[in-house]
């Protein structure tokens, strides 16, 4: 007899582990959400500390608002947020959090320490968590005003995923890659990164300029051939604001540093339109340097398609994107004049 299986409620661990592995993929996920975190929370200074590629130990230190003391309770929770309240208030959403997933997910998934001090608190205060709870009372301590989030062996509730992750080296790179992009995105911010104990793999001041952190991490051979421009579209209502190398430059390395409205995302459908556009100007298996920011009005953008935020939907993506190419094109071709005679028609 073919008997039906037995439906029952799963329990919450598991539920939450469940979400947790689809929030956190990898250390670079978890620093991205962490970034956010420390930028929302209106960081000048950043500073992250890694061992094994972020799967020993991720570290980051900010001089943000920090977290109220009453709030240590609950912030690791799965969906506690001071950031949102409605769900319509996601149509103006100016912060890169509002979904309160990424400390409860990584609470799920490694070992988590908080400390924190607030400006109105005397002391800091440490806090350690598992599974979403805080784990005996938070504990005062010294310490500046700010945030540092302590990540240890990331993954140890998930052994596949944490064999699958088999390259501290690799995860380094990634963590490194997704460090430089918000640097460059973030010039007001300083940043530094280093593996424990050693000198600083990334390092940028406070208030620096945009090309200036591009130069120092990308390198000068890139920022000697930047082409800075704006462009503000009054009909699809955009503004974009772009950092991009001459046709003189190419490298077998494609790097596009991609924000809409603030934020790190990945766009398969702009990218392969730019990669057309300098297809005409450089050698075949050769690539640009792009840094490109764009700002849509709040309300016509989609930022909660997925968990990770790496996607995003938007209004007249179609048509903006065709502006953009005609941007970049029409730079390009300004700054081929001399050489026109080589593009490929
Ligand atoms: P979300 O960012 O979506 O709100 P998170 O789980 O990332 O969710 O964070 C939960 C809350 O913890 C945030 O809303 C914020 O109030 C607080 N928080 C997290 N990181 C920091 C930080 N570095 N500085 C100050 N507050 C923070
Ligand atoms: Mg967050």
């Amino acid at each position: 007899m073919l008997e039906p299986g037995i439906i029952r409620k799963l329990d919450e661990v598991v539920v939450n582990r469940i979400a947790a592995g689809e929030i956190i993929q990898r250390p670079a996920n978890a620093l991205k959400e962490l970034l956010e975190n420390s930028l929302d929370a209106k960081s000048t200074y950043i500073q992250v500390v890694v061992k094994a590629g972020g799967l020993k130990l991720l570290q980051i230190q900010d001089n943000g608002t920090g977290i109220r003391k009453e709030d240590l309770s609950i912030v690791c929770e799965r969906f506690t947020t001071s950031k949102l309240c409605k769900f319509e208030d996601l149509t103006q959403i100016a912060t890169f959090g509002f979904r309160g997933e990424a400390l409860a997910s990584i609470s799920h998934v490694a070992h988590l320490c908080i400390q924190t001090k607030t400006a109105a608190e005397k002391c800091g205060y440490k806090a350690t968590y598992a599974d979403g709870k805080l784990l005996g009372a938070p504990k005062p301590c010294a310490g500046n005003q700010g945030t540092i989030i302590t990540i240890e062996d990331l993954f140890y509730t998930m052994p596949q995923r944490r064999q699958a992750l088999k390259s501290p080296n690799d995860e380094f790179q990634k963590v490194l890659d997704v460090l430089a992009k918000y640097a460059v995105h973030n010039p007001q911010v300083g940043f530094v990164l280093r593996k424990q104990g050693e000198q600083p793999a990334l390092k940028t001041p406070a208030s620096s300029t945009r090309a200036d952190n591009i130069r120092i991490i990308y390198g000068a051979a890139i920022a000697k051939e930047l082409m800075q421009f704006s462009y503000k579209d009054d009909m699809f209502k955009f503004e974009l604001e772009c950092q991009l190398t001459q046709v003189n430059y190419a490298s077998k390395k494609s790097i596009l540093l991609l924000f809409i409205n603030q934020r790190l995302v990945e766009s398969a459908a702009l990218k392969s339109v730019l990669d057309a556009v300098y297809a005409t100007y450089l050698p075949r298996g050769q690539h640009p340097f792009i840094y490109m920011s764009l700002t849509l009005p709040p309300q016509n953008l989609d930022v909660n398609v997925h968990p990770t935020k790496h996607e995003v939907h938007f209004l007249y993506q179609d048509e903006i994107i065709e502006r953009i190419k005609q941007q970049v094109e029409a730079q390009l071709l300004g700054s081929n004049a001399t050489r026109s005679f080589y593009k490929q028609l």
